[in-house]
């Protein structure tokens, strides 16, 4: 079998597209142009790339895009002035955070102290507590994406066996969450899972989000499952000239590939598809802040 591949850099332009046809209606309906700030502490050159590309795309979207950047040196009692500032701005209807921040700062405590309705990171307490009761919450943007491309692929995810590889907060944990939500069994899988192989190869459909490149070879993946590429590694490419290096996933495409029904790329599938749902939950963000209607298919 050749597996299909799930185009996420195609459907975060078909995401893209909605929402800006939705910002456009809410300017001319509304008076309304949602607005999401991006607070960066540091100088991390990766962090400056996304903050970059997070602006650019909110900017094309037709949304206000605010950028903080904050010496290294800030204080927490600055950065959290700051976040205060901005939750009661009601011209800012997201704010997110640029992780990781600076040692000295206490992530979990600046994260928590940004307004869960602007939270469009999705990584609040308490927007983790909604989303692990079933209830109306923002969604973490790279798992938000990854539920997108299967509910597109498969319409119904329900009853299917999935695997999500890797339990972190931002990531495997709140995965398992939405794929239970759509009626999966779901299995988390992680650094200690007792024969990782036979775990795969139950599943209907594999989200990896571990960050070892080309962990998951093509013998664990079932016949006919969806494989979903999380991870981002940069390897080194000889073959491109000294010093060079390629993005590879957390399953090895080429034998993956030969036996799933469909599978993303990376680069060019799950990547795309976050800043996509960053600029979908500041839409959601704003539309449950005004008590209009929100956007169909851009929310779990
Ligand atoms: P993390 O390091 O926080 O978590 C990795 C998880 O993998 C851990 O829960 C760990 O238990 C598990 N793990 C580690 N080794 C394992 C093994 N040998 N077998 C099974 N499980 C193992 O990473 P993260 O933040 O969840 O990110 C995972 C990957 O996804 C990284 O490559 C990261 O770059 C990528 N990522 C991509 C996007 C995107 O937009 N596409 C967004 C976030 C993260």
């Amino acid at each position: 079998m050749s597996a299909q591949i799930i185009d996420g850099k195609a459907f975060a332009g078909t995401v893209r597209e909605k929402v800006a046809a939705h910002v456009t209606k809410l300017k001319s309906e509304n008076n309304i142009t949602p607005g999401l700030a991006v607070v960066l502490v540091g100088e991390d050159p990766a962090s400056q790339v996304y903050v970059r590309s997070k602006g650019k795309q909110t900017v094309e979207v037709g949304m206000k895009s605010v950028e903080h950047k904050l010496d290294v040196e800030t204080s927490e009692a600055d950065l959290l002035a700051l976040i205060d500032q901005l939750n009661n701005d009601d011209s800012i209807h997201g704010i997110l955070v640029q992780l990781p921040l600076p040692k000295h700062l206490d992530e979990d405590l600046v994260i928590n102290s940004i307004s869960p309705a602007k939270d469009v990171d999705g990584f609040h307490i308490s927007n983790v507590g909604l989303l692990g009761t079933g209830q109306k919450s923002m969604v973490p943007c790279t798992p938000l994406g990854c539920l997108m491309m299967l509910r597109d692929h498969h319409g119904s995810l329900s009853g299917m066996d999935a695997v999500v590889i890797g339990r972190s907060n931002i990531v495997g944990k709140p995965m398992a969450q939405l794929l239970l939500g759509d009626s999966c069994t779901v299995t988390i899988a992680h650094s200690r899972t007792k024969d990782l192989p036979e775990v795969v190869r139950r599943a209907d459909i594999v989200v990896a989000a571990v960050g070892r490149p080309e962990m998951v070879p093509g013998d664990w993946i079932k016949e006919g499952a969806t494989v979903i590429d999380v991870g981002i590694n940069r390897i080194p490419a000889p073959e491109k000239g000294e010093g060079k290096h390629r993005l590879v996933g957390d399953v090895d495409y080429a034998s993956c590939a030969e036996r799933a029904g469909a599978i993303t790329p990376v680069p060019g599938g799950v990547g795309p598809m976050t800043i996509a749902c960053l600029l979908a939950n500041t839409l959601t963000a704003c539309c449950r802040a005004n008590g209009l209607e929100e956007p169909e298919g851009l929310t779990a």
